[in-house]
């Protein structure tokens, strides 16, 4: 039947349905060619129209990339201070910010806004971003150049700095009308950006911005559920993503590829203890209330897990079990800070034979204590089990968190939440099924750009809507 891959299919899926282009040296990264062995193929495919414009980004990326003529040009202009006439390439910095998460959802959401304003992405590389990630696009690095003239002030860019467009605005600097704009403009999208700041989500303000060669962004947010309330963007955004929940999936498997390093992690965990199993169940618990761990939490997992029917009861009297003619095996994968949830579990599923007579493998990659972003091989952990999630069938995670956000886009699941706490207990219900498998926006803004009023955000469009676990945040589905 037309089940049976064929070797043609097998091709194709190594390309994820041409959202990867080919010819990259294989060696060099090996994960971007890999992923298809460790994951099933995505049920989603890319549109025509996303596919011809990520390879129209990636001539563009060739063309004006890091030490091409355009870029030294542009470069120039930087350094004069004023935009003198339209250049070339224009240019959009991604500033290295925040937890790795955050990082990978904010890359991507800069990308997309690159692609819409046919703007070249450039990626601060930080202390570790080039030990994580391989390469995304062919010949030209996504990496801002060391020798970037202003790549020293990205550190003090904050809600404060009179390069911001907030700040400009509201010092009467920029004027439309003006030819002399500045060559760049500090957009600074963070958590405690201002009402000035969230202009950057109007039309007009966009009209404005898009004559500047140079913007740089600083931002710990997913801002794309805002862009698709933005009118001019509308319509070319149904068009890249018919099937609006899959942008994150889409965009982060082309994107994010692990370095070597970190796939041989992946890698050797899965084949481990993950491959062999006949489900595998991810769990990611992220805890804000501090250290941990806690009653409360434990009581929170194992009532989702068992009454969503994610994993089977256990008989707690019984020391021998059902007998089942057909166990099945099933890999559970916890990721948390600390080991206190998983040998919770691995405890009661050793201790104590399943109604179903199901076996229960309960296993955890590290348990870190606390977040050291600092350390190397600490990130590389990291992104490694968010990786490892997005490699499981049912996926559990906790509210709030962008690292549960980016394993349930990379996998395309729509995961079971776990709601936030109030007070140390355990919520009720303990969680919910997502609706989708997006990435929620923290910190939308509230306002209706053409009637210059505040409106609430999650009711403007029946596909934007607000986040199951942040109640005025807003996500698509
Ligand atoms: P968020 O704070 O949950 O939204 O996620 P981020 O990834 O942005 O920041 C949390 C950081 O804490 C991660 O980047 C890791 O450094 C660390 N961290 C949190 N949870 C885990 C975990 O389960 N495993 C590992 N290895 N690190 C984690």
């Amino acid at each position: 039947g037309d089940d049976v891959s064929k070797p043609t299919d097998m091709a194709r899926d190594k390309l994820l349905g041409g959202l990867l282009a080919a010819g990259f040296d294989e060696h060099s990264c090996l994960s971007r060619y890999e992923s298809n062995l460790y994951r099933k193929t995505s049920p989603y495919k890319p549109s025509p129209y996303l596919l011809s414009k990520l390879r129209n980004y990636e001539d563009l990326h060739k063309r004006c990339g890091p030490n091409t003529q355009s870029y030294n040009k542009t470069v120039e202009q930087l350094k004069s201070g004023r935009s003198v006439g339209s250049t070339d390439c224009k240019y959009v910095v991604w500033v290295c910010y925040s937890g790795l998460g955050n990082r990978i959802l904010t890359l991507a959401s800069v990308f997309l806004y690159a692609l819409l304003t046919e703007r070249v992405l450039l990626v601060d590389r930080g202390k570790d971003m080039a030990d994580l990630f391989c390469e995304p696009f062919p010949e030209k690095s996504w990496f801002l150049p060391l020798n970037f003239p202003i790549t020293n002030k990205f550190k003090s860019f904050d809600q404060k700095s009179p390069e911001s467009y907030g700040n400009m605005l509201k010092n009467n600097i920029l004027k439309p009308s003006t030819e002399s704009l500045p060559s760049y403009i500090y957009l600074h999208l963070a958590h405690d950006y201002d009402d000035h700041d969230k202009l950057f989500f109007c039309d007009d303000d966009q009209a404005l911005l898009k004559k500047v060669p140079w913007l740089i962004v600083k931002t710990d947010n997913y801002f794309i559920p805002s862009l698709f309330l933005m009118p001019s963007l509308e319509h070319e955004l149904s068009m890249l993503f018919p099937h609006k929940e899959t942008i994150f999936h889409h965009l982060g498997r082309y994107l994010f590829h692990p370095s070597n390093h970190v796939w041989g992690l992946i890698t050797r965990y899965y084949n481990a203890y993950l491959a062999k199993a006949d489900e595998r169940i991810g769990i990611q618990v992220r805890i804000f209330d501090g250290p941990g761990p806690y009653q409360y939490v434990k009581n929170q997992i194992s009532a989702c897990t068992l009454g969503e029917k994610l994993l089977p009861e256990v008989d707690i009297r019984g020391s021998i079990g059902t007998p089942s003619e057909n166990p099945k095996v099933k890999a559970v994968l916890v990721t948390s800070l600390v080991a206190g949830y998983f040998e919770n579990l691995r405890n009661m599923y050793w201790e104590h034979p399943t109604v179903t007579g199901d076996i229960i493998g309960v296993h955890q990659p590290s348990h870190e204590a606390q977040q050291q972003t600092e350390k190397p091989l600490h990130n590389m952990k990291a992104w490694a089990e968010m990786y490892l999630l997005s490699l499981t069938d049912v996926l559990v995670t906790s509210a709030w968190s962008t690292f549960g956000y980016v394993a349930q886009g990379l996998g395309g699941l729509k995961p079971w939440i776990l709601y936030k706490s109030e007070n140390q207990t355990t919520p009720n219900p303990p969680c919910q099924h997502a609706m989708s498998m997006e990435p929620c926006f923290h910190a939308p803004p509230f306002y209706d750009c053409k009637a210059k009023k505040g409106i609430d955000a999650g009711k403007v469009v029946p596909y934007v809507r607000h986040c199951e676990d942040v109640s005025w945040g807003l996500k698509v589905v």
